[in-house]
């Protein structure tokens, strides 16, 4: 084993070979992956090796799709066979909202170029003979899904990557990690040392252990999952291969095998194992089968696939193999370990390893993905993501693999965790929560205990006419919000304004003020959208996405401050509360001695004042498109300041809104919000943030590509739409056609109270962005008719607020 490399890649599973493969494609030779057995011994050799392009998120559907079509080049490249079989799959309705999830799925899959078609029950048994299509009401087929060969796939990856000159040192396990003033590492081995620039953590089973080398705890857990292979059946006999199947309601998913079928579940009562510690002596290796376990799957399979009731057990193979809490990888970066990488928790190697290596390699050599990870970014996890909150999403995530998520579902394991002083206060007036990063905040209030719990639907729920009520008080009246789950921090010290005007896309405002701005990457791109509020010279406060704080931490280290600035994450030190609506300046008027007149307190002000007895940093801001008050205090105060506005607002009306109202009305008003409608694959031009970029201000990190996007103006446009929809909206992610052809998708959609309009906002391209009727946004697979809106449909000129 050499004793320098550029890079170590720790593991030897479909990820780490892919991972190697694809650094030296981008150009990285020096590189050599270790392996403490032989290559797949962890959880790679015994996996089904089955392949799908959807995914909930698009932006991993199309790194699946990816992953899908690169086979055939390894297979070239490596000589290597990766057992390919592409005999398309089938995805089976047992029930309307499946099927109803199938189209939007379907809808889903239009912009993101799947031809997927969806089909009658009786189509369904045509196609995939063994099912008992009285069970079924429709289901969806997709032409680009097959299975694998994990060995294969595994080493044609290694050959591929040997070939572009890496090197593969078997039998040789990775014991300790050693950080180097340099960033540097120094890998120590069984087999004697390797010095690295860089370190990859694609330790799979044991990337946990991995982690802990360097003091890093990630949130990933392994989980028993079984699969059974029948004997042959002969209905099968000298048929062409059947089609790879989910089959939602009974949680199976199946393919051929030889003569027979392979069956596998994932049930939901499921079963962590190795829950705190990986041994390192299981190599090659399963786990006992435990078919009592998924008996009740089996019974409804049986009943789905009478066939395979008949046919005899040839294998039951039950092994494990890791998760993240949401069941997406977790690649990139970590924030404070220079130099070290992981790709990790991917529960879907054969979908997924080949985007994840190819995102990885250009992280590191370009030092951008150059895709929009951020459904898989490692950083979308922070302290709070503990084992065992990792141990009961993990299972709670792996007991609803097949299961709908609607749109407005909220999840119930590991909570609640992180509450907020008035979290009582909002409990008793019947607030139904969400979860944000383990954070519980209100979605919306009931007027009773008992009617304090949602429908679950893709259509308008029982919250409805409550949020209408929450919506009206602030369009009319005032509302209150309770605003602690943003990200903040502190920036303080001299050169507190050269830094974050480098790091930032706007200007930095003047003390007593507030800007917003993007922050961009160097390709132009939006990472970030932020609210700067100058308290002093040197001190400024900023708000932004809280389930971005490691992102942003982690970018603030690469553009690092210089010495005497600091940069200090707060975000659960400053709690919130907003008032939003024409009396809230009364109402808060009679709190404070602070002049809060229009000429004294102006739209953009940011000042730290006293609300009663309670010292507070109060910026005049709004994102409901209202007159509105951010009120930030530190958590002891929180309760007093709830009471306070409470008590006084009762005479102006005052009413609690939740976060779907917040959603309506910034919908209303086409304000974006991080990760719906900026994400790193749109420019601030094609956001609508042109007028938060200064470029006149001197240079800031993004400032030549972002120039060129406004010369060229960017291909896409975010706009809005008013949408013919009368009982649901869109909620994200359905296609837009213009003219009978899928031309964008929409990003955010609600119904919007204020102008009884179903709303959308979206993107298309920027040709198109002048054409106001044309469009059609489809929405539970039915086209509806959609207007696009050359400005806000509620007060366009944004006069409201700065009343
Ligand atoms: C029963 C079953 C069925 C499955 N079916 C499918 C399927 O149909 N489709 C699909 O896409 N996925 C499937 N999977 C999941 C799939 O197996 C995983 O996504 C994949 O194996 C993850 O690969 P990996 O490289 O991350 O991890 P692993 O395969 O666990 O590889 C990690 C490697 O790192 C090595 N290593 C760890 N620590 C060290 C160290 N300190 N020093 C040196 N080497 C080290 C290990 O020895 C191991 O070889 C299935 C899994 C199971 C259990």
């Amino acid at each position: 084993m050499k004793s320098d490399a550029r890079v170590v890649v720790i593991g030897g599973g479909v990820v780490g070979a892919s991972v190697l493969y694809h650094l030296t494609k981008a150009g990285w030779k020096d590189v050599l992956l270790i392996e403490r057995g032989e290559l797949t011994c962890g959880s790679t050799w015994h996996a089904a090796g089955g392949m799908h392009t959807l995914n909930g998120d698009p932006n991993v559907a199309r790194l699946q799709q990816y992953t899908i079509n690169l086979y055939k080049e390894l297979e070239k490249i490596s000589g290597q066979s990766c057992g390919l079989h592409m005999p398309g799959g089938i995805m089976l309705a047992g029930t309307r909202e499946r099927f109803d999830w199938l189209k939007m799925a379907k809808a889903r899959g239009r912009y993101l170029g799947m031809e997927l078609e969806l089909i009658s029950a009786d189509e369904a048994a045509r196609v995939f003979p063994i099912i008992d299509k009285k069970h079924f009401v429709g289901a969806l087929l997709d032409p680009i899904e097959g299975h694998v060969d994990p060995y294969g796939v595994t080493h044609a990856y290694a050959k591929a990557a040997q070939i572009g000159g890496a090197q593969v040192v078997r039998h040789t396990r990775v014991t300790d990690l050693k950080a180097r003033g340099d960033g540097s590492w120094d890998v120590i081995t069984e087999a004697g040392n390797v010095h690295a620039e860089h370190v990859v953590n694609a330790g799979g089973l044991w990337a946990r252990e991995v982690g802990r080398m360097v003091g890093l705890e990630l949130p990933i857990l392994a989980m028993q999952h079984q699969y059974l292979i029948t004997e042959d059946l002969p209905a099968l006999k000298g048929q062409k291969e059947l089609l790879t199947c989910i089959d939602f309601e009974g949680e199976i998913y199946t393919r051929q095998e030889r003569g027979g079928v392979l069956l596998g579940t994932y049930e939901r009562a499921g079963v962590p194992w190795s829950p705190l510690q990986t041994p390192w002596d299981f190599t090659h290796s399963l786990l006992p089968e435990d078919l009592e376990r998924i008996a009740p799957s089996l019974e409804v399979g049986f009943q789905h696939f009478p066939a395979l009731a008949e046919a005899g057990i040839r294998k039951v193979v039950n092994g494990p193999f890791t998760f993240a809490p949401d069941g997406n990888p977790l690649v990139g970066p970590v924030r404070g370990l220079k130099n070290f990488w992981v790709a990790c928790g991917v529960m879907a190697g054969f979908s997924q390893g080949g985007g994840v290596g190819l995102t990885l390699s250009q992280w590191m050599v370009e030092g951008d993905p150059g895709a929009d990870v951020w459904g898989m970014d490692v950083a979308r996890y922070g302290d709070w993501a503990t084992l065992a909150y990792t141990n009961a999403k993990v299972r709670e995530n792996y007991s609803r693999r097949f299961r709908i998520r609607f749109p407005n579902e909220e999840l119930s394991a590991a909570r609640p965790l992180r509450i907020t002083p008035v979290y009582e206060r909002l409990q008793a007036e019947h607030a139904v929560f969400g979860d944000y990063c383990g954070l519980e905040h209100a979605l919306w209030f009931a007027p009773s205990a008992a009617e304090a719990t949602e429908d679950i639907t893709f259509h308008r729920s029982n919250a409805h006419p409550h949020i209408a009520a929450e919506c009206r008080a602030v369009r009319e009246t005032v509302g209150l919000l309770e605003i602690s789950n943003y990200g903040k921090f502190e920036v303080t010290g001299p050169g507190t304004k050269e830094w974050l005007s480098y790091v930032m896309a706007n200007r930095v405002p003047k003390v007593g003020r507030i800007a917003l701005t993007p922050m961009l990457n160097e390709r132009g791109k939006l990472i970030g959208d932020f609210t700067l509020c100058r308290l002093a010279a040197e001190r400024v406060f900023l708000i932004c996405t809280y389930a971005a704080q490691e992102y942003y931490r982690r970018w603030f280290e690469r553009h690092a401050p210089p010495p005497g600035v600091t940069v200090r994450p707060c975000a659960m030190e400053y709690v919130g509360l907003s008032l939003a609506g024409p009396r809230s300046r009364s109402l808060l008027q009679g709190l404070t001695r602070e002049d809060l007149s229009n000429a004294a307190f102006p739209f953009l002000s940011f000042r730290r004042l006293d609300v009663g007895m309670i010292p507070a940093l109060v910026g005049r801001i709004s994102f409901t498109g209202d007159l509105g008050y951010e009120i930030w205090v530190t958590s002891e105060y929180q309760r007093a300041l709830y009471d306070l506005l409470v008590g006084a607002g009762a005479e102006q009306g005052l009413k609690l809104l939740g976060g779907r109202a917040l959603n309506t009305l910034r919908i209303e008003k086409s304000f974006g919000t991080w990760a719906r409608e900026y994400r790193p694959i749109y420019g601030p031009y094609e956001a609508g943030l042109g007028r938060f970029v200064d470029l006149e201000k001197g240079d800031f990190v993004g400032r030549a590509a972002a120039l060129e996007e406004r010369d060229r103006g960017g291909a896409r446009r975010l706009v809005s739409f008013t949408v013919d929809a009368s009982d649901a909206d869109a909620s994200g992610d359905e296609p837009v056609w213009h003219d009978g052809k899928v031309v964008g998708w929409v990003t955010s959609g609600a119904y919007g109270h204020s102008v009884r309009q179903s709303l959308a906002l979206g993107y298309i391209p920027a040709a198109l962005a002048g054409e106001a009727s044309g469009f059609e946004i489809e929405i539970i697979g039915e086209r509806r008719k959609a207007l696009r809106q050359s400005a806000a449909v509620f007060d366009p000129d944004g006069s409201r607020m700065r009343a």
